[in-house]
C-alpha cells in the first residue's frame, strides 16, 4: 500500500489518519511530541520539527507522497526535499500562496480573482495613508505565520494603522494592509484537485467566526443564490488549477453587503470549513485529500442531507470538574444523532478540542439544528447546557432532542 506522510501532528492529521485506515493505509506523521493529536493514533510517528530539514527528510523517506496539516514548513526546506526526489503535494510553488499573504494577494490580482484592495506596508506612513484612503477601515496582517486570526488587526482609524504598523515593523515583522470589507458574512469554497488534474467541489458553506476563530459551519450556506454559489465553486476549481494545487484547497471568502464575493485566504489542506463532510458528504475532505495526493479518482462531494451544521468544541475559560468521558455520556443521552469528533487534546481556554456534526432531520429548521449543534459543542467543553437543562433531574437514557 502507498504511504502518505503528513507534516504536523494536529487534529487534521489525526482525522486524515482516520480516513487512511479505511483505505487500508496508515498515515505517517511528523509530530513534535508523542502526545500530539495524530501521534496518539498513528503507529508510524516520526518525532521532530517541521523547521528541521533532517526531520523532514526522515518522515519523507520511502513515503509515496509528503503532504501537510499546516503551512509552516520553510519553502527552502521544501525545495531541498523536491531536489531529493520527494513527491510533495501540494507542490511548493502552489503552497507558497498559502504561506505568504502578500504573494497570495498579488497572484490572485494577476489571475483576476476578486480580492480586497491591498498594499505592502514598507513604512508606518504607507499604512496610515492607505487607511486614510479606505476611510479609516483597514486591516493589517502579518504576511507569514498567522493562523486563527493571530497576526490580523482590524483598524478603525489611520492613526491606529500608523501605530500598529510601526510596532510590527520595529519588530522586523513583514506586514501588509488591506481594506476592511463591509461584509454580510463569511463563506468558504472547498475543492480538491488530484495530481492528474481532476477537480471536485463541495457545496459552498457559511463559516461563523468569533475572535478570528471558526466556531460554526452551515452547509450549504443558507439562502446563497445559486449563481453566486456556482461562481464560488468555479472560482475554487479555477484557483486550484491555476496555482497547481494537489489535495484539498479551502478558499475563504467574504460575501460583501452588496452580495459580491471576495477571496480572503487560501489553505491547501483539509480545513475547519470542511469538517462537516465527515458525516454530511458522501466523501469526507480527509479521504478526498488522500485520494487527491495519491492520484486516485476523486470521490462524490454531494451532501447527504439538505442541511448539515458543524459546531467547534472550544476549550472553556475554566476546565470543568466533570470528566470528558462523562460529558460525552450526557451528550449522547440527550442527542443520539450528534456525531462527536474529539481530538485527544488537553483542555485549554479557546483551544479547538473537537467538533460536533449534526445532519438535519427531515424538515428540521436551520435555527433548531444550529441551536442543537452549538448546545452539544458547548456542553462538551463547559459541562453546562446552554438551555438550562439539568441532567440530574432527568433519566439518563431519556432523550429529548
Ligand atoms: P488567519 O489566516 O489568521 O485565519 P484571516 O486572514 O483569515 O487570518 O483573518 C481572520 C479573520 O479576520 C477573518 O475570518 C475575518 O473575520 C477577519 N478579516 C480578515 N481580513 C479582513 C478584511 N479585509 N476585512 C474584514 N475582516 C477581515
Amino acid at each position: 500500500m502507498p504511504v502518505v506522510a503528513m507534516v504536523g501532528g494536529g487534529q487534521l492529521a489525526r482525522m486524515t489518519h482516520q480516513a487512511a485506515v479505511a483505505l487500508g493505509q496508515t498515515l505517517r506523521v511528523l509530530a513534535v511530541d508523542p502526545t500530539e493529536s495524530a501521534a496518539q493514533v498513528s503507529p508510524d510517528v516520526v518525532l521532530g520539527s517541521h523547521t528541521d530539514l533532517d526531520a523532514l527528510r526522515r518522515v519523507a523517506k520511502g513515503a509515496t507522497v509528503l503532504t501537510f496539516d499546516h503551512e509552516h514548513v520553510p519553502p527552502e526546506h521544501l525545495a531541498e526535499l523536491v531536489a531529493d526526489g520527494v513527491t510533495v503535494a501540494p507542490p511548493p510553488e502552489a503552497l507558497v500562496h498559502a504561506q505568504d499573504k502578500l504573494l497570495m494577494r498579488t497572484k490572485l490580482a494577476a489571475l483576476g480573482a476578486p480580492i480586497p484592495r491591498f498594499a505592502e506596508v514598507t513604512s508606518a506612513e504607507v499604512a496610515q495613508r492607505f487607511a486614510a484612503e479606505a476611510g479609516g477601515r483597514a486591516v493589517i496582517k502579518t504576511i507569514r505565520g498567522g493562523y486563527d486570526g493571530r497576526g490580523v488587526v482590524l483598524l478603525d482609524d489611520p492613526e491606529q494603522a500608523h501605530r500598529v504598523a510601526a510596532e510590527y515593523l520595529a519588530d522586523g515583522v513583514p506586514i501588509m494592509i488591506e481594506e476592511r470589507v463591509a461584509m454580510r458574512r463569511e463563506l468558504a469554497a472547498l475543492v480538491a484537485r488530484s495530481t492528474f488534474g481532476q477537480g471536485a467541489a463541495w457545496p459552498v458553506v457559511q463559516t461563523v467566526q468569533r475572535d478570528g476563530i471558526c466556531v460554526e459551519v452551515l452547509a450549504p450556506a443558507p439562502d446563497l443564490d445559486e449563481d453566486t454559489a456556482a461562481g464560488a465553486q468555479q472560482l475554487g476549481l479555477r484557483l486550484a488549477a491555476e496555482l497547481g494545487v494537489v489535495g484539498v484547497l479551502a478558499v475563504e471568502l467574504f460575501e460583501t453587503v452588496d452580495g459580491a464575493i471576495l477571496v480572503n485566504e487560501l489553505a491547501m489542506r483539509p480545513h475547519n470549513s470542511g469538517h462537516w463532510t465527515m458525516d454530511g458528504s458522501v466523501t469526507s475532505q480527509f479521504e478526498q485529500h488522500l485520494r487527491a495526493v495519491l492520484d486516485y479518482p476523486l470521490g462524490d462531494t454531494s451532501a447527504r442531507a439538505p442541511l448539515v451544521v458543524m459546531a467547534n468544541v472550544l476549550g472553556a475559560a475554566q476546565t470543568p470538574q466533570m470528566s470528558v468521558d462523562e460529558r460525552v455520556h450526557h451528550v449522547f443521552a440527550r442527542m443520539p444523532d450528534a456525531k462527536v469528533h474529539l481530538y485527544g487534546k488537553g483542555e485549554r481556554a479557546g483551544r479547538k478540542l473537537g467538533h460536533v456534526n449534526l445532519v438535519a432531520k427531515p424538515g428540521e429548521a436551520l435555527d433548531v439544528v444550529r441551536e442543537r449543534a452549538n448546545r452539544a459543542a458547548h456542553w462538551l467543553s463547559h459541562a453546562q447546557w446552554t438551555d438550562g437543562y439539568d441532567e440530574h433531574e432527568h433519566n439518563e437514557h431519556g432523550t429529548d432532542n
